[in-house]
């Protein structure tokens, strides 16, 4: 702790997003970085605390408190306000395989639980790590780093997406031969596609796996494992397999109109618009569309936000958001404190730019969908909503209940499905008759990592459900030493 005054002397300090008029006009990131030496100042703001709730990676009512990944950030707060940059670098490393993911997607639960934060701002923890990062690729210090000895073991990973790609990069450190196998054109998993490029540029996403390659790791794109590839021919070739392959499965709303056309999961959506922009010099506009149309989306979560964002640079005519939930309170509620995540109103990118667009905010809360409705043509023309109570039903459960007289009419003639995800997709799995949870992830045993089959161990949304980049790089490092252990029988992999 270089500055024990640095949390009274110094203000919390972000830099400015890029102004929303100018951001929709291109696909380029958001967000901007601070000078070094402002960020170094930033590092000053870290007390060094004696119990770092920063680094907890603990679950309070369900959401993270605290870094999963269970970051140093004492301590590379600490080296950059002393301007020690590589070493901040190397301890940054030893917990993080891929800290340009996080450092920019991350909600950041870490800050939501630094101590700073409890009567001040918190400290800048993601603009800390990204800025560290950020400046090793830059210097040069990023440089693949093949294991000196081979293990003369296999090991096939199914999914590239962070979780995969986490485990890919620990195996390959222990000393296996990793194959990842991967349905997509291209490797990332939501990384790719899913995630917009303004969000998280797709050229960091191919940086660091051209790193991994030519550490060793083999890609093979195109190939979806229990269609293109049997499953039980992919375990006969390799010593273990680790599945990856996310929570892919889009939850639907069957309301009249479903089966008109014009109606679009969320992803399928954001995956056309960033195979568009990767293959622009090919195609002369996306796949999905929405330029001069009207746009809802249904669901208020980043997901819907993503979608807001890709349409308005798609040039759509409107954009409006349906979200079932009432609106969040603007600060902590009593029984939200510290250092639980914070459950507060949060304007993201997507409706910013929609409010500076419109004037006015895209979200329509406590609202449903009843119908969609026809323009006459088979296509989707206007969806009707309602306003809704959440009421208890028989069973005491909070249930929305949709308020007569509050129906309402809205111009769409495309509406873009962004309401979460059921869990893995089947194919896959049931070839290898896994078990799974009543939420139908897969299965493993206590910390193991393991699947109900020897050598075969899951990670990721596939396992853990819908959640977020930091967990899946967590899952991906503790399946990658399960599965060190199961093939050498000891691991010197962090779990
Ligand atoms: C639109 C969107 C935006 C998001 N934004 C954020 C964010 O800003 N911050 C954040 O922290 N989290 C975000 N998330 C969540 C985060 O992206 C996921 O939690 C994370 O990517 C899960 O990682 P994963 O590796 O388990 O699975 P995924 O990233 O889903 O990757 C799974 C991969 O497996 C492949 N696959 C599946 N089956 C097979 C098969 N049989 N054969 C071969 N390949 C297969 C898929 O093609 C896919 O590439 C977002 C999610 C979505 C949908
Ligand atoms: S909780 Fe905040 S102030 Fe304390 S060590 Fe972590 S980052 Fe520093």
């Amino acid at each position: 702790m270089g500055d024990p005054n640095g949390f009274l002397t110094t203000q919390r300090l972000v830099a400015a997003d890029r102004a929303p008029l100018e951001r929709i006009r291109d696909w380029q990131e958001f967000h901007a970085a601070l000078p070094g030496v402002d960020q170094e100042r930033q590092g000053s703001r870290c007390m060094n605390c004696g119990i770092p709730f920063c680094q907890a990676g603990v679950l309070i009512k369900g959401a993270a408190s605290g870094c999963p990944l269970h970051n140093l950030m004492p301590e590379w707060n600490d080296l950059i306000w002393r301007g020690q940059w590589h070493e901040a670098w190397l301890r940054l490393m030893k917990t993080n395989n891929f800290p340009e993911f996080t450092g920019r997607v991350c909600p950041a639960p870490c800050e939501g639980a630094c101590t700073v934060g409890l009567n001040d701002p918190p400290v800048t923890i993601k603009a800390n790590e990204c800025a560290i990062i950020d400046r090793a690729w830059s210097e040069g210090w990023m440089q693949p780093q093949p294991p000196k000895r081979r293990s003369g073991k296999s090991v096939a990973i199914v999914g590239s997406g962070p979780a995969g790609l986490a485990c890919a990069d620990q195996l390959n450190k222990a000393g296996h031969q990793v194959v990842v196998y991967e349905r997509a054109d291209r490797p990332g998993g939501l990384l790719t596609y899913g995630i917009p490029n303004m969000k998280l540029d797709k050229t960091w996403v191919s940086r660091r796996v051209a790193l991994m390659a030519d550490a060793g790791i083999a890609f093979v794109t195109g190939c979806e494992v229990g269609r293109d590839l049997p499953m039980p021919q992919v375990r006969a070739a390799h010593d273990a397999v680790v599945l990856c392959g996310g929570a892919t499965r889009p939850r639907d709303l069957s309301v009249p109109g479903r089966s008109l056309s014009g109606i679009h999961f969320a992803v399928d959506y954001l995956t056309a618009s960033t195979r568009w922009l990767l293959d622009q010099q090919a195609n002369g506009r996306p796949s999905i569309d929405v330029r001069g149309l009207d746009v809802v989306v249904i669901g208020g979560g980043d997901t819907g936000t993503d979608c807001v964002a890709t349409a308005i640079r798609q040039g759509c005519r409107s954009v409006r958001q349906l979200e079932i939930m009432p609106e969040a309170p603007a600060e902590r509620r009593g029984d939200n404190p510290w250092p639980q995540w914070p459950a507060i109103k949060r304007t993201d990118y997507g409706q910013e730019e929609a409010i500076f667009i419109s004037g006015a905010d895209p979200r329509h809360y406590l609202t449903t969908a009843l119908a969609f409705l026809d323009d006459g043509h088979g296509q989707v023309g206007g969806i009707e909503t309602a306003r809704v109570n959440w009421t208890p039903n028989s069973q005491g459960r909070m249930t929305p209940i949709p308020v007569p007289g509050s129906e309402q009419t809205l111009p769409a003639q495309r509406v873009l499905l962004a309401m979460g995800f059921l869990g893995p997709e089947s194919t896959a799995l049931d070839e290898l008759q896994l078990a799974r949870d009543a939420q139908s992830r897969v299965q493993t045993g206590d910390g193991s990592y393991q699947t109900s089959q020897a050598g075969i161990f899951a990670a990721g949304d596939m396992r853990r459900g819908q959640s977020l980049v930091v967990w899946a790089i967590q899952e991906g490092r503790a399946a990658a030493r399960a599965c060190d252990i199961y093939l050498s029988g000891t691991s010197l992999l962090p779990g």
